[in-house]
């Protein structure tokens, strides 16, 4: 079995940024990542992609390779491809790498497993032609391929910035179809204080705007009532807008309405956790350092609530600087002095999500979707299913596995979880905290016989 000091789960920024002081403080660390190469999702194969397509990603893109470059750091190792199925108190994970399931064993354990996009279940969300658009920038950074004739709708800036890349790329959307309202910009503006110690964030959006204005991509601003057209694969998107129906005609409609908290490694081994309001997600409940309730485990990064990649790196290293505190390879002094730093910048970085979470709200159609809308992708079950078993006297979203396995299947209920909590707490007029979440058990991501069969069990150092 590996063992090391540390384990972080997710290369990510903040689980490099962690990695690498971890490392210079002296600990032994093994970095497990389910992707091919580091980077996370802002950072995905940066190493590999920014000789190839830089330009088109853009700065902040570029920006994540000397993180990368910091998983070299002494004592540092990385796995790639090792998907982390299993954690158990007590420092132990269980992951799988080339077909084969292994086990690693950290005296303390880190999870920086990012975040996930919101699911958006629009009735006709589940046709062919219909992805995230993360998944479609995932497409673009990783291999260059960029969808062709596509809507892009719901709200958010990741919307801006991978339209943006897309007409970098000479395939510029044909429109975007934004849910939210001016309504919702008054009521940002009172987080403008904020918003403009983040100035950065406003000219680059700003910026992404006009190079879509310049390109003639279309904007349709709180546009509701969102139905994607098609019988066997997406032919178009249906909104409506100002009291008047719309319909675009495309090939591929991406939608996205905001990211929130990866929360199933930590779910899965108890970690509490608290509804959100701001950011309408549940977050883990931490201290200052990322600590959790549970021994001997630390969250960092957006699966600690939604802050970005620079916070996300900041507080993967407060996490780190806790960690070789905690095991005797710095003091508190040394650590205290790095991060008062890290804490400032922190600040500085997270001043701007007031803003950006009022501005750009997830759509409520989407939130609590009609009655027909598939809610549970894996198991087919619909948003009137799930109203029914409220109706019947299912509470809460555990419950509703047995009435109709919602959130049973290969997902585990990470594209279903938040709406099937919203639905039921909704139709029964709990808050979100009394209505819960899935109760998360590992495997957290399929596993095969063959890969648990062909699991060995040498002890070896992860830094060696
Ligand atoms: C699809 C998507 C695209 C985004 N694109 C941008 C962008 O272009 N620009 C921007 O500013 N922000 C973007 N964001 C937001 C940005 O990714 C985050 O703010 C930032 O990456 C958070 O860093 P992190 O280290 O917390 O997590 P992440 O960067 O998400 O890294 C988490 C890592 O954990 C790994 N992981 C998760 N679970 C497991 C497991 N069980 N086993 C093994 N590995 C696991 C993942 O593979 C991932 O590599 C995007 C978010 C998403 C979801």
């Amino acid at each position: 079995m590996l063992t090391a000091d540390l384990i972080v789960i997710g290369a990510g920024p903040a689980g490099m940024a962690a990695a690498a002081e971890a490392g210079r403080a002296g600990l032994s660390v093994l970095v497990l990542d389910e992707q091919s190469q580091p980077g996370g999702q802002i950072y995905r194969d940066v190493e590999r992609v920014v000789p190839l397509r830089g330009d088109l990603l853009g700065a902040d893109y570029a920006a994540g390779l000397p993180l990368a470059q910091g998983l070299a750091e002494q004592g540092v190792s990385h796995l790639n491809g090792a998907v982390s199925w299993a954690i158990e108190e007590g420092g132990r994970v269980m992951f799988t790498r080339a077909g084969r399931a292994e086990q690693a064993e950290g005296r303390r354990i880190l999870l920086a497993t990012g975040a996930l996009e919101r699911p958006m279940p629009v009735p006709g969300w589940t046709l062919p032609g219909v992805m995230t658009v993360g998944a479609a920038q995932i497409l673009l950074k990783q291999s260059g391929v960029v969808p062709e004739r596509a809507v892009l709708a719901g709200s958010g800036p990741l919307i801006y910035l991978t339209a943006a890349q897309m007409v970098r790329a000479g395939v510029p959307p044909l429109a975007l179809v934004e849910t939210q309202t001016r309504g919702d910009a008054l009521r940002a503006a009172r987080h403008m204080g904020g918003a403009l110690r983040g100035w950065r964030y406003l000219l680059k959006g700003l910026g992404l705007m006009r190079e879509l204005k310049r390109a003639g991509v279309q904007r349709f601003v709180g546009a509701e009532a969102l139905a994607v057209m098609g019988d066997d694969r997406a032919e178009g998107l249906r909104f409506r807008r100002g009291g008047r129906d719309h319909e675009i005609a495309c090939e591929t409609v991406l939608l996205h309405h905001g990211v929130v908290p990866n929360t199933q490694a930590a779910r899965s081994i108890g970690v509490a956790h608290r509804w959100d309001a701001v950011q309408q997600c549940f977050s883990p409940v931490l201290d200052e350092w990322g600590r959790t309730g549970v021994e001997g485990v630390l969250i960092a990064g957006d699966g600690a609530g939604i802050g970005g990649a620079k916070a996300a790196e900041y507080a993967g290293r407060l996490a780190a600087l806790q960690v070789a505190e905690d095991l005797g390879a710095i003091t508190a002094h040394a650590r205290d002095e790095v991060a008062r730093h890290l804490r400032g910048d922190l600040r500085r970085e997270r001043a701007i999500r007031p803003f950006l979470d009022t501005a750009y709200p997830p759509y409520a159609g989407a939130i609590t979707p009609e009655d027909a809308t598939l809610v549970c992708r894996c198991e087919e079950v619909t948003a009137g299913d799930i109203r029914r078993f409220a109706r019947m006297g299912c509470l809460g979203p555990n419950q509703a596995k047995a009435f109709g396995r919602a959130g049973m299947g290969p997902c585990q209920g990470r594209y279903c979880g938040l709406a099937v909590s919203a639905i039921l707490a909704q139709e029964t007029g709990q808050s979100m905290d009394e209505t819960g979440y899935y109760r998360i058990r590992p495997p957290l991501k399929p596993v095969t016989l063959g890969e648990l069969a062909a699991m060995e069990e040498p002890v070896t150092d992860a830094a060696e």
